[in-house]
């Protein structure tokens, strides 16, 4: 009897190619010199999930065949068709080809595996593609089984594919009918990258940094994903912006609405974009440094004021706030009753003393700064001295992190002590980044005044030209100090220039804004700024209710003078108070637009029915007996019908009734065009 080959093809249920992949290999056979008595065709489709299974069968069938028949030959379209497992793999080479000595003949790459004729030895092309794809195939599994064994985990979501494009971060369950859920892999990404950028790495060296980890990423089209790449500042800059992240339901590609399962926490996506927002990357430093820390003095007890971040961020007098219950021993904490209640906020007083530290330290630059300059240079290279000895550890943790890869990749070590290691290393490396980055802002800041000072040196004071460009470069020099980012630094110029401070309650007269309200008192904080060149200044801190406040310039005696224009920045800010009071003004904005506040409360039905903009009474009546409108009109002593026009808004805005949902489209349309 001839022997006889096989042709063994496996393809995925997606993929169309049986038929195509049996005429190749049928071709080499012929080839070969077989023809079609001689073949046996093993053809199997297999779905995405069941590999495993799929594989095994496959296996099982072949070495069926091989005991049952004479077989010369085995056909293969490509190596991973025949196992994805390199060990399977190496099982079959040895103990099916080589020991019955049957030849394996694969099309991509071209190689047959024994060294004919006497197929005792593995022929040179052959072994050399089995060991190359060994590797291959080991990272192509551990891959597709973590990806499987975590779906099984992944909390059923709402939302199922429903073809277009899937955000990073996700992808698409199909074993649990195309829902889409978070994909962990790229979510912890996802998570590094939020981590490091609100660690104060930039966008373009978070870019590196994930080079350097050797994190890659691919988007999904559909059910199918383009290649690697590696991570570019666009496309970070794209993630940190992307809100769908935080589970927020978004309208995408698509045309309809869906929520994602969330990655990012809302609070972390915020402080991120407030990063963004002050495009600014020294954000990591900026939490607690308070300018006016022990410069307060409290005029009633003589002790210093401290920060206070509770729910309000103020400087307050500790003593004034403690337990009166006795808890804490006033011996051991050493303090004294005090009454004084007086709050300052600390967005506006340290607003207030960076603007003052920046005019005495322009002033200070102007007269006697040349000294300095070996000063600034020997802080320099102490600093850069610290970069210098960071560098080897970084190295370290570098090499330590690839011995960890190699070693997982030979098989030393599991996944498990593999991800433990990586991301502890991972750790310690954002923590002497982090070090570093401060130290090369402290030494640009170094820098930059070395160079005013130098510019403002080169200028003479004998010549009116030379005096006029000097006054310039105080004014340039005023704006280099003002663009400082680094907190303490700032700190540090305050504490530099002020000595002391004292705030008290006082009341004002103030005209507001508002022409027809007369001129009134108002209480405000009367601040005494002192400062080492023995110099006092004196200003009023006027708050309005909270938010905004404003600073006004006075004198000894306490005089109301003019307005001064410093900003307030709002460093500290209590995220939820402030996203509460965003909404109520959104609220009260749209309210507002709509009618006038004399309108709130409508007497009559008539009255009404003009407010709703209706031809006619008889509807609301109707809706009011009905009970629609039963939390919204009153009836007074007179028996006269009142409706509070917001509530009723409200109520009807939450109603899915038809006839509601058209008087109020209407009532918009018709308020709109009035200009209301
Ligand atoms: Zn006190």
């Amino acid at each position: 009897m001839k022997k006889k080959v096989v042709l063994f093809v496996r393809v995925s249920t997606e993929n169309q190619e049986l038929e195509s992949q049996i005429e190749a290999l049928k071709q080499s056979a012929y080839i070969d010199g077989y023809s079609d008595d001689d073949l046996i065709v093993i053809a199997k489709k297999e779905s995405g999930v069941k590999l495993k299974e799929a594989e095994r069968e496959g296996l099982n069938e072949l070495k069926r065949v091989i005991e049952r028949n004479d077989i010369d030959g085995v056909y293969l379209f490509e190596l991973s068709r025949l196992s994805r497992d390199p060990v399977t793999l190496y099982s079959l080479r040895d103990h099916i080809f080589k020991e019955k000595q049957i030849q394996l003949k694969c099309l991509k790459p071209s190689f047959s595996l024994l060294e004919e004729p006497d197929r005792t030895k593995f022929d040179t092309m052959g072994s050399l593609v089995f060991s190359i794809f060994g590797c291959f195939a080991e990272q192509e599994i551990i891959e597709k089984k973590e990806r499987f064994h975590r779906g099984r985990e992944q909390k059923a979501i709402e939302g199922k594919f429903a073809g277009g494009r899937v955000p990073y971060g996700y992808r698409v369950d199909e074993e649990r009918g195309n829902l889409i859920v978070i994909d962990e892999d790229e979510a912890s990404v996802i998570r590094t990258i939020f981590d490091l950028y609100e660690a104060g790495l930039s966008q373009p060296r978070i870019a590196v940094e994930l080079q350097e980890r050797g994190i890659k990423y691919r988007h999904y089209y559909g059910n199918q994903r383009n290649e690697y790449k590696n991570f570019t500042m666009h496309f970070i800059a794209h993630l940190l912006k992307n809100e769908l992240l935080t589970g927020r339901k978004m309208k995408t590609d698509g045309c309809f609405e869906r929520a994602y399962p969330p990655i990012i926490s809302v609070a972390q996506f915020e402080r991120c974009r407030d990063i963004a927002a002050a495009n600014n990357t020294s954000y990591g430093k900026v939490s607690n440094v308070y300018y006016a820390k022990s410069l307060i003095v409290c005029p009633e007890c003589g002790s210093k004021m401290s920060a206070y971040t509770g729910s309000r961020y103020v400087y307050r007098c500790h003593n004034a706030y403690q337990p009166a219950d006795g808890t804490y021993s006033k011996v051991v904490n050493n303090w004294k009753d005090c009454s004084n209640k007086t709050v300052i906020s600390i967005n506006a007083l340290d607003s207030l003393l960076w603007y003052l530290a920046v005019e005495q330290e322009s002033q200070y630059l102007w007269g006697s700064a040349m000294e300095d300059i070996s000063q600034f240079e020997a802080k320099i290279a102490t600093i850069q001295a610290k970069i210098d000895a960071i560098q080897p550890r970084l190295k370290d943790l570098e090499s330590k992190r690839s011995r960890i890869v190699m070693a997982f990749l030979d098989g030393d070590i599991n996944k498990e002590f593999k991800t433990k290691k990586t991301v502890e290393l991972d750790a310690q490396k954002l923590e002497i980044m982090k070090q570093q980055i401060a130290y090369e802002k402290d030494i640009d800041y170094f820098k930059e005044r070395i160079e005013d000072i130098r510019r403002l040196y080169a200028v003479s004071g004998d010549d009116a030209t030379a005096v006029a460009n000097g006054v310039e470069t105080i004014m340039d020099v005023k704006e280099k100090i003002e663009k400082t980012e680094n907190d303490e630094e700032k700190s540090r110029l305050v504490h530099k220039h002020i000595k002391q401070i004292q705030i008290v309650k006082r009341m004002i007269p103030y005209q507001r804004k508002a022409k027809w309200i007369k001129s009134t008192e108002v209480e405000a904080k009367y601040v005494t700024v002192s400062f080492f060149d023995g110099s006092i200044r004196y200003f009023y801190l006027l708050c309005n209710h909270g938010s905004c406040s404003k600073w006004i310039l006075s004198d000894e005696q306490g005089s109301v003078l003019e307005d001064l224009n410093i900003p307030i920045v709002q460093r500290f800010v209590n995220t939820k108070k402030r996203e509460a009071r965003k909404a109520q003004d959104e609220k009260d904005d749209e309210f507002k637009g709509m009618y006038n506040p004399k309108d709130l409360q409508i007497r009559g039905f008539d009255a009404m029915a003009k407010f709703l903009c209706m031809s006619g009474s008889v509807g609301v009546r109707r809706r009011y007996a009905q009970g629609f409108f039963e939390d919204a009109i009153t009836v007074d002593e007179n028996g006269v019908h009142i409706m509070d026009a917001a509530r009723a808004l409200e109520i009807m805005k939450a109603s899915k009734n038809a006839w509601i949902i058209k008087i109020l489209s209407n009532f918009y349309k018709v308020r709109k065009k009035k200009g209301k």
